[in-house]
């Protein structure tokens, strides 16, 4: 599996004019060599793949990768480097420009200096990304099980959320409920939002005492076998006020509208267009304020970035949340997010979770 991992990275590799690429981020190590390890680097280039890691973890290193030749490190590149570099004979040398550290950098670009070797560092960005975005069959099965996780995490919402109980007591029944039907963890820390609360996108559960008749907003993810899920739903316990229906349907039409017309090849600029393009013209696209979803996979958030400004383009085997929003500062927000892979051209919907009715 890691084999064909390496095989679609080398010609990314080579398309940049590098000699080899210097992986440090930890969640591309480990969709690279398999390696779970939290400290690691990764050294490619066409012929060449090498793991290196301090003591703590060389052990488990040997048992999880196959592919990569395993060197055991003290301290920072600088330290170790330069003279793996030397010997491979490489002068261009790629990083990962949005994870290693400035403090790291400046060490490996003195010390270049300071032995006069003739080795350039590069900036790169997303390669290893780029690959992570489109998922083979066993990352997506592994996915689908974070995602009936979540959904069975909502039926058991359902029957626990009622008035009088705070935030904090629905969130933490959730997370016990999630981790023991097996998830490892919890991805992000779990959202319940209610009244006012809800028009925080990313509020986190407060003692906030539930009440009938507001919107109650569930932001929530699993995690199995490394990958994650991502859900929100929002409800209403007892009968809502005029606003909570007219918002809510039109954050449905919204949703159901992108799932319907988003297709492989779009821009996710274009697809993030056709959900906000229905809340805009309802009058309320100022309340729309983030985007339209993102890539889930090994983490929470990555690509694609489904945005107004997003230039990803999106293809067959990606998996993505369609998640608008619509949020009044002072009453409260709807938000219903879905996980979608995109097959045959157009998004199947992964989550089962019915949305029809905020009602509980
Ligand atoms: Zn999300």
């Amino acid at each position: 599996m890691t084999v064909s991992r390496l095989q679609r990275l080398r010609p990314l590799i080579a398309e940049k004019g590098l000699d080899g690429l210097l992986v440090s981020q930890p969640k591309n190590c480990c969709y690279l060599s398999g390696f779970t390890g939290s400290s690691g680097w990764l050294l490619i280039s066409d012929s060449y793949a090498l793991l290196a890691t301090d003591f703590r973890y060389t052990e488990q290193a040997k048992k999880e990768t196959q592919d990569f030749e395993i060197i055991q490190i003290k301290g920072e590149p600088h330290n170790w480097l330069l003279d793996l570099i030397s010997n491979l004979g490489w002068h261009k040398l790629g990083f990962e420009a949005e994870h290693l550290s400035f403090a790291a950098h400046h060490q490996l670009a003195e010390t270049i200096k300071g032995k006069q070797l003739n080795l350039e560092l590069i900036p790169t960005t997303n390669l290893a990304e780029h690959l992570r975005s489109i998922k083979e069959p066993e990352e997506l099965e592994l996915i689908m099980k974070a995602v009936e996780l979540t959904d069975a995490a909502f039926e058991q919402a359902k029957a626990i959320i009622r008035p009088g109980v705070t935030e904090k007591e629905i969130a933490w029944e959730i997370e016990k409920f999630l981790r023991r039907n097996g998830s490892e963890g919890v991805p992000f820390e779990i959202i319940i939002a209610s009244g006012p609360n809800s028009a925080l996108p990313h509020s986190k559960p407060t003692e906030r005492i539930i009440c009938s008749g507001e919107p109650v907003l569930i932001d929530m993810g699993a995690r199995v076998g490394s990958y994650c899920s991502d859900f929100s739903r929002t409800l209403c316990l007892g009968k809502p006020d005029k606003t909570l229906p007219e918002i809510y349907n039109i954050v449905l039409e919204a949703q159901l509208l992108a799932i319907d017309r988003i297709e492989s090849g779009m821009t996710a600029a274009e697809a993030d267009k056709l959900a906000r393009s229905v809340i805009e013209q309802a009058g309320y696209g100022d309340n729309f304020g983030h985007g339209l979803g993102h890539g889930v996979g090994l983490t929470i958030h990555e690509l694609p970035t489904l945005s107004a400004t997003s230039s990803d383009l999106l293809g067959d085997g990606m998996v993505f949340t369609i998640e608008p929003g619509i949020y009044l500062t002072g009453y409260g927000g709807v938000r219903i997010e879905d996980m979608v892979t995109l097959e045959k051209g157009r998004a199947k919907v992964l989550t089962r979770s019915g949305k029809d009715s905020f009602q509980l």
